[in-house]
């Protein structure tokens, strides 16, 4: 199958309710720009010099999504673009990046990343830590970021019932988050979860954002 009949398939599979972050980490900008042919307008990466790489070689209608873990000192190379952050899990962070989109005059769209998954590795907040951080002073005063939904990854397990437990808490800290902070906002409202491994339950657990790579671009 081609990338255009991947994405057709994807397409046809989640609807016109859910938005398709194409993740392109490692892939060639010939892959890219074939997506990019068939209509895909955005896509994800993880590396900071990678996607800045590509957004320089590429058509600049492109959205280029962050879904790595961002390091402090990188926040600099893609402030001037970048269209999304997904990966957001520290105050450090978010200051820096609220810094950074001042220097450009803009608002960074940022999500806050959950540590939904049993397995230790993944980064990202607990519901305790993300309540302090949206309640403290140090953000309230931030004028160029903007948190518009939360990010979660589930467990690599091939148990569905537990990656579906998982989507579901990040579901809830979502609907928690909405009405105890966001109430008044309309631009918080994504919740970015499913992977090609996952997105269908992902999206049956209420996603409205999946980021899909392999199940595009085939086997990295
Ligand atoms: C690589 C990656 C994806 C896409 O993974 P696939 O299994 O190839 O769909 C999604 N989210 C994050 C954070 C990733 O690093």
């Amino acid at each position: 199958m081609s990338i255009s009949e991947n994405l057709s398939h994807i397409h046809r599979e989640i609807g016109p309710d859910v938005s398709l972050v194409a993740v392109s980490k490692t892939k060639p900008v010939e892959a890219i720009l074939e997506a990019y042919h068939a209509g895909q307008r955005v896509f994800g990466e993880n590396k900071v010099q990678e996607m800045t790489d590509k957004w320089n070689l590429l058509p600049k209608d492109i959205s280029w999504h962050l879904i790595g873990h961002l390091q402090t000192n990188k926040v600099k190379y893609i402030a001037p673009y970048v269209s999304l952050i997904h990966s957001v899990d520290s105050i450090k962070l978010l200051s820096e990046i609220n810094k950074q989109a001042a220097k450009h005059n803009r608002i960074i769209p940022c999500l806050l990343q959950f540590h939904i998954a049993q397995e230790e590795t993944k980064f990202g907040f607990s519901k305790e830590e993300a309540e302090i951080i949206i309640q403290s002073e140090e953000y309230l005063s931030m004028q160029n970021i903007s948190i518009v939904g939360v990010m979660g990854m589930a467990s690599f397990v091939s148990d569905e019932n537990q990656v579906r437990q998982e989507f579901k808490s990040l579901n809830s800290i979502f609907s928690y988050l909405k009405n105890s902070f966001f109430k008044s906002s309309s631009d918080f409202k994504i919740i970015s979860m499913g992977m090609s491994g996952d997105y269908q339950v992902a999206i049956e657990e209420g996603s409205n954002m999946i980021r899909v790579g392999s199940s595009i671009f085939g086997t990295r």
